[in-house]
């Protein structure tokens, strides 16, 4: 029996817990979970900072949210929503799901809630394969700690909970409230305000959206060229913050906003490991994680793997083709190559996209390519590729979310067959 560690029962811990039980005469997996309940960042909380037990609030979700992907694109092969539901759900509605894959794969058994994987160590590293040592602890309790020996873990902690807090000048001296879209939860506290909501990517662009129901005003600040998309009457466009002042912002190229009174920063997520020993010999370089083969398997120690690090993809699909790549190492069914060649073949993916212009910080961002990249785990493992109608519809919607922000998420879609999808009404 292989013994897994799973660290995290989010969407990627659960996908990896549901692979592992489809084996038991294989795998013994045991997943770690820091809260009391399954779902990671779809348990919407109106809480910020601290919980109960002094954790901080791991969820990034706000009330109002609607995905930003349709049910159709979003679900785990064969495994649909609920086919009641829109195509675009609230965040309730996700966490539902997930509860019922957890029950659907019989996998909540396999769960030590509200255990805090405190480090993670290889030991016996002299022999051929490494043991991996898991100690973790109660929050209700911190004094119980405990340790186990796994011979796999498979890290799923998640990558929108420590937020990314840009250095801008004059920081310190503006009088108006600064927060990052993780603490962001509704609009009513922002009600007549003039609001700077810097960066547009996903966060970025909804939340400046919900807010211009109540805000006087909202300047989405970003670098990101032109949007093609309109946007409320309220809600204007401008280019990246240069500076604060006490009262108020300097976009890039000089001009000011005056009488701001909020800067919500919607500047993304640091990557992060810290129960990972030293001794793991990961790096993070400006959100550069290595030395992962395929975005996930530790070159040094195959027997570690890490689920989701990609940016700009379809989660739970991807997930499940990274998550059969993990067992397929751990149970020896597909070889890996030399790690001289699995650098290499990391090295030359990195290399490639700086070529394309893509800056050091887009090393895991996926967008167009993942759709090769599924289709190559799937040629590794042996398992079915990710139909084309979901690829299809996700790109879709792309293309129909950048022309027409405000109303994309009012339309419904149905897959019609595993290459054609439809709208409907
Ligand atoms: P998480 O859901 O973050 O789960 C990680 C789990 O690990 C948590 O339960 C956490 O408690 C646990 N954990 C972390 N550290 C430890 C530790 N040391 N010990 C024990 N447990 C630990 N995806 C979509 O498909 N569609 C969308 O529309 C969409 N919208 C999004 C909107 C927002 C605002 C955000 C933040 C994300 C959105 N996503 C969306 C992406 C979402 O993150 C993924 O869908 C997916 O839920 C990620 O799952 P995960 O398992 O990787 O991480």
């Amino acid at each position: 029996m292989i013994r897994v560690a799973v660290i995290g029962a989010g969407a990627g811990g659960l996908c990896a817990l549901r692979h592992l039980c489809a084996k038991p005469a294989t795998f013994d997996p045991v997943c770690f979970e820091q809260s009391g309940r399954v779902g990671g960042t779809w348990v919407y909380t109106d809480e910020t900072g601290t919980d109960q037990y002094g954790m901080p609030i791991f969820s990034s979700m706000y009330q109002e949210l609607l995905t930003n992907l349709p049910k159709e694109s979003m679900a785990f092969p064969g495994f649909p929503f609920d086919k009641k539901l829109p195509s675009f759900i609230k965040s309730q509605d996700v966490l539902e799901y997930l509860e019922d894959y957890a029950d659907h794969y019989d996998v909540i058994k396999k769960i030590k809630f509200y255990q805090y994987v405190q480090k993670v160590r290889p030991i016996d590293q002299e022999k051929v394969t490494v043991k991996w040592e898991v100690t973790y602890n109660d929050v209700r309790d911190t004094s119980q700690v405990s340790t186990e020996i796994f011979d796999g873990v498979i890290v799923c902690n998640g990558h929108y909970f420590v937020p990314l807090i840009p250095q801008i000048q004059g920081m310190d001296i503006f009088k108006g409230q600064i927060i990052h879209s993780h603490n962001y939860r509704e609009p009513s506290p922002f009600e007549h305000q003039r609001v700077v909501c810097l960066g547009a990517s996903s966060s970025g662009v909804d939340i400046a959206i919900l807010l211009s129901k109540v805000a006087n005003k909202v300047y989405l600040s970003h670098n990101k060229g032109t949007l093609k998309s309109q946007f409320p009457d309220n809600v204007e466009l401008k280019a990246g913050i240069k500076c604060l002042k006490e009262n108020s912002v300097v976009f890039q190229g000089g001009e000011e906003e005056e009488e701001i009174d909020s800067l919500i920063l919607c500047t993304g997520y640091r990557f992060v490991f810290p129960f990972l020993s030293e001794d793991c010999k990961l790096d993070i370089t400006d959100e550069r994680v290595t030395p992962l083969y395929k975005h996930m398997i530790h070159t040094q120690f195959p027997s570690l793997s890490f689920i989701g690090i990609c940016k700009v993809i379809c989660p739970f699909p991807f997930f499940h083709m990274q998550v059969q790549l993990a067992l397929a190492v751990l149970d020896g069914s597909v070889e890996l190559p030399s790690k001289e060649d699995m650098d290499k073949d990391t090295e030359a993916d990195f290399r490639k996209r700086l070529e394309q212009g893509l800056p050091w910080r887009h090393a895991h961002h996926m967008k167009e390519k993942q759709w090769d990249y599924n289709d190559e785990l799937a040629a590794i493992v042996k398992s079915d590729p990710i139909p084309k109608s979901v690829s299809d519809l996700y790109n879709h919607v792309a293309v129909d979310r950048s022309s027409n922000i405000l109303n994309y998420k009012k339309k419904n879609y149905v897959l019609t067959g595993p290459e054609t999808f439809e709208e409907v009404q």
